[in-house]
């Protein structure tokens, strides 16, 4: 029989050292340990990560800090969603046994002149390239969290491709010794990626999003009947999300490792879009030959 997961508030660890302890303590009594690194206003694409965590792993810290190392000066920091009452709420619903909720301050004491630089076209394409510096601030802060919590396992999710990408090679370069989980992406009945930036769209911008799902579906369609060149697939993605008045950041067919793109596509390749509605900025993936279609096309 499953274990039934506590519905207890989780144990709320506030400094890296803290985070260290409770892991380490775990750890000694022979337990494992799964993180799930989180900026917080969670959502059902979080609770996917949160399960198969608590699921495969003794003991689970989920760490929810918005984090501003990875913010651009123009980007949405001090607006991005906190709703720290209802995330420990769902920490505590989903069995997890401990929140790791650091201040700025803690996370980043002054004085700092350490810096991790992810280099080449992983860290200075597509989203490196759009958000210079993002994944520089996101190899900080995970190479931080890992190294002070050090678990057995941690969890990311999919949507964010070049992410995963970057901290799978990172765990590789600096010898982390931690197994990195990647999670399918979580979407809405419309086949929207869920996102904590979602909120930000209007009524009318959330029926426009519904174009990023309906164009990788059409893609995919594509590709299961036999296209294999990339700058076709990658048109057709373009096409749609202009037509349905979406501002085009990028499109492009990618290899999953090191985020190059590619001319000829081929199963287990991704591929990764941005674009704007409004004011929002959303990204979306898929792996062909690997994901079905998001939605239905035409949606
Ligand atoms: P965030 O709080 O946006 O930094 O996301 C924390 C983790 O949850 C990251 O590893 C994300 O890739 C993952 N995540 C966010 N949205 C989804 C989703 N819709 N499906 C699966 N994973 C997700």
């Amino acid at each position: 029989m499953m274990p039934t997961p506590s519905t207890s508030t989780p144990e709320l660890l506030s400094t890296p050292d803290d985070l260290r302890r409770w892991s380490l303590a775990c750890r000694a009594a022979g337990l494992s340990v799964g993180m799930v690194p989180t900026m917080g206003a969670l959502h059902a694409g979080h609770r996917a990560l949160i399960d198969r965590s608590v699921a495969e792993s003794d003991r689970v810290v989920v760490t929810i800090f918005v984090n501003p190392a990875q913010f651009g000066p123009h980007e949405d920091f001090a607006r991005y969603p906190r709703s720290m009452d209802a995330d420990l709420r769902m920490l505590a619903s989903a069995g997890v046994h401990a929140a790791f909720v650091p201040s700025v301050e803690t996370m980043y004491p002054p004085g700092r002149v350490t810096r991790l630089d992810i280099t080449g076209p992983l860290g200075e394409r597509l989203e490196g390239a759009s958000r210079p510096g993002h994944f520089n601030g996101v190899a900080l802060v995970v190479t931080k969290l890992l190294v002070a919590g050090v678990p057995d396992r941690a969890y990311f999710g999919q949507k964010d491709a070049q992410q995963c990408a970057v901290v799978r090679r990172l765990v590789r370069d600096l010898d982390i010794g931690v197994e990195i989980v990647v999670c399918p992406t979580v979407r809405d009945t419309d086949g929207l990626a869920i996102s904590s930036r979602n909120v930000y769209l209007s009524t009318e911008e959330r029926v426009r999003a519904r174009a990023i799902p309906s164009s990788l579906a059409t893609a995919i369609a594509q590709f299961e009947a036999g296209e294999r060149d990339a700058t076709a697939l990658a048109t057709t993605v373009r096409s749609c999300l202009e037509n349905a008045g979406l501002d085009v950041d990028y499109v492009a067919v990618v290899r999953a490792e090191d985020f190059t793109e590619v001319e000829r596509a081929a199963p287990t390749n991704q591929i990764v879009l941005a674009a704007r509605i409004g004011s929002t900025r959303l990204i979306d993936v898929v792996r062909l030959g690997v994901d079905t279609a998001p939605v239905g096309r035409g949606v």
